[in-house]
């Protein structure tokens, strides 16, 4: 048996407890998706949002469109939730924010009539992978950005 999801943003200012499995995971290609997180897809894992405990700050909602709510983290901007008038009982919830996203499966591809040319398989495949940074020493690869210790919610 799986135990309950946690996740957080980048700063730590907000987390989260699931209790229950998540009902989808999808990777989520909308334009929409796109802007709001900066990435080329986003995956996100279905809850019902009373299974959803959040503590810390209180996510900011983003109103994207008549119906349509996206939370995020005040501090630090990091993409949270999705959630939407036509299913008030759910809600999603970027897998990436867990502390052990490996823990779910992605499920399902949607709005992929929405995917970027370049996230096809064969172009992700083709391209020369490093294990780390690009160049040995390069001042700005990113990584362990706050990640393991919270960022205290009021400034300091
Ligand atoms: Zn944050
Ligand atoms: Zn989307």
């Amino acid at each position: 048996m799986m135990s309950s999801l946690t996740g957080r943003c980048l700063c730590g200012a907000i987390h989260y407890r699931v209790s229950g499995q998540p009902l989808a995971v999808d990777h989520c290609h909308c334009e929409s998706c796109r802007k709001a997180s900066g990435a080329a897809f986003v995956t996100w894992f279905t809850v019902r949002a009373f299974d959803v405990v959040w503590h810390g700050d209180k996510l900011r909602w983003f109103a994207a469109a008549v119906g349509v709510e996206r939370g995020f983290c005040g501090h630090c901007g990091s993409t949270m939730a999705y959630r939407h008038d036509a299913e008030p009982e759910e809600m999603d919830i970027t897998a990436a924010s867990l502390d052990h996203p490996e823990s779910i499966t992605p499920e399902h591809h949607v709005c992929f009539a929405e995917r970027l040319p370049w996230v096809e398989p064969a172009m992700l495949a083709g391209l020369p992978v490093f294990e780390r940074a690009r160049m040995a020493g390069q001042g700005r690869r990113h990584g362990k950005e706050r990640v393991t210790e919270p960022w205290p919610s009021t400034p300091v």
